[in-house]
């Protein structure tokens, strides 16, 4: 709701990891969401509570494509822009798809926005920054990609698609929000996401080697998904001057070796830690800089990793649990 109004949003990707939590807390906001998704990476079990609410609904469609009818025939107060495979090896799977996804298909979005005058977020990512030179990464930075390299159909993909939110914005063709999000996890990452968190996750529940890349001396960030969208929907409703893009992540950095062994603690589990090569492009270390965030948005995150976690484990135990039910038979989680 927004001046006692309800909002008409869009969430394309709304059925992945990030877009089911972000409609969910849309819905409870009063919002009536559309989902839009190829279902790529996006799973159905993530929208069962979303499909017991009227005000949601789902089209299955990729942005690469035409939008349907359904979506072009009507109006929109608010369009998430949120789809793209984001863990290395599946969008590396088909990287053509990936590049198109994030600039054809902001375009498209880009142009129903401007068709009905939605104002437009867009999930860019900390990929932006590449390989940092700069260390914590602030907006200001201009990144350190390699562009010929196998990560690039991602990286430079988002690095085109943000050019296009600023031409529309300063074209005044619509109204963007650009949202440089870092390395998030939670409930509902696939255990064959093949992200570090769900892997590790996964992997000490059911004693399988944990896989380290490299010597696990790289640094991450990791943000908590309802951090994640709680920055997302404020940077949304910023109702300020365009603030340029604006990282949305958690700046407490740990080596891969440091989430490891929470992990291993929080767990219990005796799986055995395993190395193996480093990916090429693999960022040595990332940490946001969120001064924007707080000072534009009074955004800053309030989960530590380790209740994070928690919440997190508990949840790849209940998904293992279900996985050994018969079908139909949903464990209802609170965390
Ligand atoms: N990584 C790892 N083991 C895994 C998966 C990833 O050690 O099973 C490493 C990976 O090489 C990278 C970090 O964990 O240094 C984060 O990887 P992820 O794919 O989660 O995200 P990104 O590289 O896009 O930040």
């Amino acid at each position: 709701m927004k001046n006692g109004r309800q909002l008409q949003v869009l969430v394309a990707g709304g059925a992945g990891f990030l877009g089911s939590h972000l409609c969910e807390r849309l819905i409870d906001e009063g919002a009536h969401v559309v989902c839009l998704d190829n279902m790529q990476t996006g799973k159905h079990e993530n929208l069962s509570r979303l499909q017991r609410s009227d005000e949601f609904e789902f089209v299955k469609a990729d942005i690469v494509e035409p939008l349907p009818a359904r979506i072009t025939g009507r109006a929109f107060d608010r369009i998430y822009n949120l789809a793209c495979a984001a863990s290395p090896p599946l969008y590396q799977a088909d990287p053509e798809h990936t590049m198109l996804t994030s600039v054809l298909g902001t375009q498209r979005l880009l142009r129903q926005a401007e068709a009905t005058g939605a104002r437009f977020l867009i999930s860019s990512t900390s990929e932006v920054y590449g390989d940092p030179e700069s260390h914590p990464q602030a907006e200001s930075y201009w990144g350190h990609v390699n562009c010929t390299g196998p990560r690039a159909c991602y990286d430079e993909g988002k690095r085109a698609a943000e050019a296009l939110c600023f031409d529309y914005d300063r074209l005044k063709r619509a109204e963007v929000r650009v949202a440089r999000i870092f390395n998030t996890y939670g409930p509902r990452l696939s255990a064959d996401d093949g992200r570090v968190v769900s892997n590790v996750v996964h992997q000490a529940l059911t004693d399988e080697d944990i896989t380290v890349f490299g010597d696990g001396s790289q640094t991450r960030s990791f943000c908590y998904v309802d951090d994640m969208v709680d920055g997302l929907v404020r940077l949304m409703e910023h109702d300020g001057p365009q603030p340029g893009p604006v990282n949305i992540g958690n700046p407490v950095e740990r080596t891969i070796i440091e989430l490891v062994d929470l992990v291993l603690t929080l767990t219990g589990s005796s799986s055995e830690v395993v190395h193996r090569p480093l990916p090429v492009d693999d960022p040595r270390r990332r940490r946001p800089d969120i001064a924007k965030a707080e000072r534009v948005l009074g955004w800053r995150p309030a989960t530590s990793l380790e209740q994070g976690l928690r919440a997190t484990i508990a949840w790849f135990e209940a998904d293992l649990d279900r996985a050994g039910r018969p079908a139909g038979e949903e464990v209802r989680l609170s965390a």
